[in-house]
């Protein structure tokens, strides 16, 4: 532990006289809105200033992005390939810094951010593999003509990103925009902005030409909301809240911007009696208490049949128990302090929710100390699925056990959701799997497995839970637009 709080006090000494400016066409700037603080969740001592930008830094910020774009998209493939496989290379040599102040500036422990910050590097050295055939069309002749179709980048593209394992989150959508040939306007969470100032260095570092990736520091409804409203950004990534991608959606009607949206979910993950229970209960532990169970994709609703629920529940608890809460940077803490004040009084706030619903507290329901925004790894159960805690997204390491006794009811319960972001079923009967994922309203599924992510497949989800794909070729449906060329025969 120590020995990481040395290394992160050096590696953000800069940023305590500088601040972290905003980034536009290569270049420092300061926020026309003044600065702001960050904070960390870990002793409530702020890290640094941040600029704070407002629509004036987005609209110069745009404009970069636009007199970027010609030059990027014309570079030869194998040219942008280099540089994307540079940015890889650059984020594996700084991993341990974006990893140790990732930790700091989000509470999320250096045991799972460690592997994050890599896995950013993955993001960025996969899709530069798929540069080449990026723009790769196809050839559909007709009696009287030849059809060919090519895809061409959208153009510059505003990329707004949430405040969870945002490093790995920002990669995941600026790695396919710069290999589609796009420009970038990316406006980090205004409670995490440290990782996004690592990215950008590193970026330019590795080559990339000054104005292609720029970074806008600021709030949601200000930077963010003018960034969905400028009409030289063409179209819109963002990775948040439900109801903010509904507003996404509204800020960009009158310049008709594309969106995509990635957004909330209250997961469920179904336990039935013929499954490999050692095995579901590592994946139900691992699905909701690692990353803080600040994760889009975590298992927060168990719907576990009722022949095993008891013995199962009491595992759980046992295990829920012996979860390390502590300092992010001690490598052995598994649980680290929530965000921020605002999302620390939410998530505890469901303890009082659970109580007066009639669920019963299990296991955690309690802060821990009074430095910083740490919670007990938390599981209720006696729950059913109209309460708030099995309705709501909490975002934090609070898991709801929700008794059933038949496939039919577990499936019913799962589907009663606002949300449809992932499932996880665990059975060992194949026929019934197959059943039940056809039936289950999600976009993405694993079968007795957590959540292990393959580049090449499609990640989004279904309900409030967004709308679009990431992954593969379908990244770039979103950043490209396809074009149909007709010659006469
Ligand atoms: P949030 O929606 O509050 O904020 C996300 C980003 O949107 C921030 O950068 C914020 O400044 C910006 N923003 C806020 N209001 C805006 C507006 N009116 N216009 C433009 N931008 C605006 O989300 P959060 O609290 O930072 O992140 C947690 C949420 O993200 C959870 O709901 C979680 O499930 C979701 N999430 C989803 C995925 C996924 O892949 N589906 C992944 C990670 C997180």
């Amino acid at each position: 532990l120590e020995d990481n709080v040395a290394k992160l006090d050096t590696h953000l000494a800069r940023f305590r006289d500088t601040g972290i400016l905003n980034r536009i066409g290569g270049v420092d700037v300061a926020g026309a809105g003044g600065t702001f603080h960050t904070i960390s969740p870990v002793d409530k001592s702020v890290i640094c200033d941040v600029a704070h930008g407002t629509a004036a830094d987005i609209d110069k910020a745009a404009h970069a992005a636009h007199d970027a774009f010609a030059a990027w998209r014309d570079m030869p493939a194998t040219e942008r390939r280099k540089i994307l496989i540079r940015i890889a290379e650059g984020i594996e040599a700084r991993a341990e810094e974006i990893a140790l102040c990732e930790c700091w500036d989000t509470g999320q422990a250096y045991k799972f951010m460690s592997k994050a910050a890599l896995r950013g590097a993955e993001n960025f050295r996969y899709f530069a593999d798929q540069v080449v055939q990026a723009r790769d069309g196809q050839h559909l002749k007709s009696p009287t003509l030849m059809n060919i179709t090519t895809r061409v980048p959208i153009g510059p593209v505003g990329i707004i990103t949430p405040w969870n394992t945002p490093f790995m989150l920002s990669t995941w959508k600026i790695a396919p925009a710069l290999a589609a040939g796009c420009t970038v306007v990316h406006k980090p969470a205004e409670a995490s902005p440290v990782t996004a100032r690592l990215l950008v260095e590193i970026a330019e570092e590795a080559g990339l030409p000054p104005g292609v990736l720029n970074t806008v520091n600021g709030f949601g409804e200000e930077a963010g909301k003018a960034l969905c409203e400028h009409p030289k950004i063409k179209a819109i990534a963002f990775v948040g809240e439900s109801r903010t991608g509904s507003m996404i959606t509204k800020q960009g009607a009158d310049t008709l911007k594309r969106n995509h949206l990635e957004l909330g979910g209250k997961n469920p993950v179904i336990v039935f009696d013929d499954a490999d229970l050692e095995r579901a209960l590592d994946a139900v532990i691992f699905m909701i208490y690692s990353i803080n169970g600040e994760r889009c994709t975590s298992s927060s609703r168990l719907l576990v049949q009722d022949t095993i629920r008891e013995t199962f529940e009491a595992k759980l608890v046992e295990r829920v128990n012996n979860i390390r809460v502590g300092h992010p940077l001690d490598p052995a803490t598994e649980i680290g302090p929530l965000v921020s004040e605002e999302h620390f009084n939410k998530v505890t706030g469901y303890f009082d929710i659970a109580r007066q619903d009639g669920a019963t507290i299990a296991a955690g329901g309690e802060t821990v100390g009074d430095t910083g925004y740490f919670v007990r790894p938390t599981l209720f159960t006696g729950a059913d699925n109209s309460m708030r805690i099995a309705q709501e997204e909490i975002f934090g390491p609070v898991l709801t056990s929700i008794p059933f006794s038949s496939e039919d009811e577990a499936l019913q319960i799962a589907n009663d959701s606002p949300y449809g972001l992932t499932g996880y079923v665990w059975t060992n009967d194949l026929t019934r799997a197959l059943r039940f994922t056809d039936r289950l309203e999600a976009g993405m599924i694993w079968v007795n497995s957590e959540n292990v992510r393959h580049l090449p497949t499609p990640f989004g989800g279904v309900k409030a839970s967004g709308i679009g794909r990431d992954g593969g070729d379908w990244s770039f449906e979103f950043y490209m637009e396809q074009k149909h060329i007709g010659f006469a025969t």
